[in-house]
């Protein structure tokens, strides 16, 4: 039995992170299924961990402490995926988060196509909505809300996933627009390089069309430029499934106004959203 050892539970050893099967792949590095020596009772703890290669510029590092620090004040919310703490003693930098053993949203969508209920549908519309509520209060912009980066945990709950772009600052101002997903951003990021958390909202209805949709790809039979063109010039918007109850397409409509003023807040469609899901969901 080891000795308990004084240090702060943030930063975790490599010793003690047994690192298992990739599960993963992320921009930067991958994402290994692990599992990790908890500082405080010493237990062995399932884990999800993302590492970053040796290799990486100092601009890739950089941005890998911004996604640790961006979970580290998150993490405490039911629907927002729980970070347990970083290694960067050594190399590879970990970070050691709580395992998502069901994968992705968008995979389950895809591989249940057809078999998901209403139900379950509003669930995840509920469950999203309360991970953002969160991140909105806490002035988190996520800047990459989809159905790709909302994991579900062993009991299907969603959480919400990949830090890599959030950002404290309530505006954020980005000219890098290559490699971004043009389906999920809203006008004003295409048009002014905008991001605030009125974006995320109206990238959350892109995902509610996501869940509805079966996991489909926004905007289909159209490209990116295709897309871009339509909701910019002529304000097209996509209709939802017609299997979507009225109340959820008239949330997704405030989401996609163009005024980012106008599109109501997570919070309020999160309060919601619960009362709808509860009304219906059995005891
Ligand atoms: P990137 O931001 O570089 O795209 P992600 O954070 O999205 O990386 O992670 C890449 C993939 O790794 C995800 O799509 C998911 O399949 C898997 N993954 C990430 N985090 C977890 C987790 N906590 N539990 C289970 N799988 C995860």
């Amino acid at each position: 039995i080891r000795k308990p050892v004084f240090r702060s539970t943030w930063i975790l050893r490599h010793e003690d992170v047994i690192i298992n099967k990739k599960i993963g792949s992320g921009a930067f590095g991958e994402v290994f299924l692990a599992r990790m020596v908890d500082p405080t009772s010493e237990y062995l703890l399932d884990c999800a961990v993302k590492t970053m290669k040796q290799e990486a510029s100092t601009d890739a590092k950089l941005r890998f402490h911004k996604e640790a620090r961006m979970m580290r004040k998150n993490y405490k919310h039911n629907h927002v995926v729980m970070i347990f703490g970083v290694a960067t003693l050594n190399s590879p930098l970990l970070i050691v988060m709580e395992l998502c053993p069901n994968g992705s949203l968008i995979s389950y969508l895809r591989k249940n196509k057809g078999k998901v209920s209403l139900l379950e549908k509003l669930r995840f519309i509920y469950e999203t909505a309360s991970g953002l509520s969160h991140l909105e209060k806490m002035n988190c912009v996520h800047r990459d809300v989809a159905a790709r980066n909302c994991l579900l945990s062993a009991k299907n709950a969603i959480k919400i996933s990949d830090f890599g772009l959030a950002d404290d600052r309530r505006l954020v101002i980005d000219t890098f627009l290559d490699k971004l997903p043009i389906k999920w951003l809203a006008p004003e990021i295409m048009q002014e390089k905008m991001y605030s958390l009125k974006s995320d909202i109206w990238a959350y209805g892109i995902t509610v069309w996501e869940i509805f949709a079966d996991g489909d790809e926004p905007y289909p039979g159209l490209s990116n430029v295709q897309a871009r063109a339509k909701i910019v010039a002529q304000d097209y918007r996509m209709k939802l499934p017609a299997e979507a109850p009225p109340e959820i397409v008239q949330i997704v409509e405030t989401c996609w106004d163009k005024n980012p003023d106008k599109r109501k807040t997570m919070t309020v469609h999160s309060n919601a959203l619960q009362i709808y899901y509860e009304a219906r969901a059995p005891p």
